[in-house]
């Protein structure tokens, strides 16, 4: 039996989570995939309820299935364009969440620029808060439904070994899956350049490689990572061909990988840039699609169990 109690208000990161709250969010996630290949995709656990996605950054698959996910639990659900909003004039982000919560949501989901911001705005509304992602800091839904695609694929987390490529110097999604993996039991390695891995990530307890023949060898999950060309502030690497040649994943590289390995990315792609084009679509090892599709269930699952939560009633 999975611990049925989500003890946090909020979701801001996957560090601080235990087994069980991973366990059982996956676990409830897992139901949602089942009613989202349904013909009746609508619940009302969440009907009256309030979800506003309040996104400060682009964003295409997390934006969009965080609204689906609260319409599927029948909640009204509010997308708030922030380059249409009071923001453009100079508004803070302290004063457009107090704006907001005045007028009673439920669930905030917000997407910030700024390592940090999501937590600061947590400590000043009334109602719980999900960081869709904020600067080079956390991914939490990212690295949930990361974890429910490989977890329905391979049945475990567990003792697998997992290569997380790339450009983890700036990825969020590498330190929300690290945290989960590493508290799930898997076995984290990193494959980057030198210059694209941070000073901290051996404290992450991971092993990292700058070769990605060596990288990769053995491994059972490919995590490749976007090129995160808007967060550099340099010169991080000689020129996207070389870069390609050394750390692009194709059919050559993979070949070191054990030969059941899955390929992931969290989109969106730069393909021929840290993924050759035909790998991202071939279905045999490419699990991409899956992952937007867990995407929605999990988000489901968060949703779910905050708005539980919020008012202590039983949604
Ligand atoms: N979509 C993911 C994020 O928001 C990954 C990426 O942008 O590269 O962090």
């Amino acid at each position: 039996m999975t611990q049925s109690v989500f003890p946090h208000r909020h979701l801001l990161g996957i560090q601080g989570l235990t087994p069980q709250h991973i366990t059982m969010l996956l676990d409830l996630a897992d139901g949602y995939v089942e009613q989202n290949r349904a013909a009746d995709k609508k619940k009302a656990l969440l009907r009256g309820r309030t979800v506003i996605n309040l996104f400060y950054e682009s964003s295409t698959r997390t934006r969009t299935s965080f609204e689906l996910a609260g319409k599927r639990l029948g909640a009204d659900v509010i997308n708030m364009q922030v380059s249409a909003s009071s923001v453009n004039k100079g508004e803070t982000l302290i004063d457009t969440a107090m704006t907001l919560t005045a007028m009673h949501p439920d669930v905030l989901v917000v997407r910030h620029s700024d390592s940090g911001a999501v937590q600061l705005l947590s400590q000043k509304v009334d109602c719980a808060v999900i960081n869709a992602g904020d600067g080079s800091h956390e991914h939490p839904t990212q690295a949930l439904l990361d974890a429910l695609t490989i977890r329905r694929r391979k049945g475990r987390l567990s003792g697998l070994l997992v290569a997380i490529c790339g450009d983890v110097l700036h990825s969020r999604v590498a330190r929300s899956n690290i945290h989960l993996l590493n508290i799930m039991g898997a076995q984290v390695r990193v494959v980057a350049p030198r210059t694209l891995v941070p000073a901290t990530m051996s404290r992450l307890g991971v092993e990292v490689f700058h070769d990605m023949r060596e990288g990769l060898k053995g491994c059972d999950i490919i995590m490749m990572l976007r090129v995160q060309n808007e967060r550099m502030r340099g010169n991080f690497i000689p020129s996207i061909r070389e870069y390609f040649h050394f750390f692009g994943l194709d059919y050559e590289k993979l070949g070191q990988a054990k030969a059941d390995a899955l390929i992931m990315h969290p989109g969106p792609m730069n393909r021929g840039v840290e993924i050759d084009s035909d790998l991202a679509d071939d279905y045999e090892r490419s699990v991409i699609r899956e992952q937007v599709e867990m995407g929605v269930a999990v988000r489901m699952a968060c949703l779910e169990v905050l708005a539980r939560n919020y008012t202590g009633g039983t949604a």
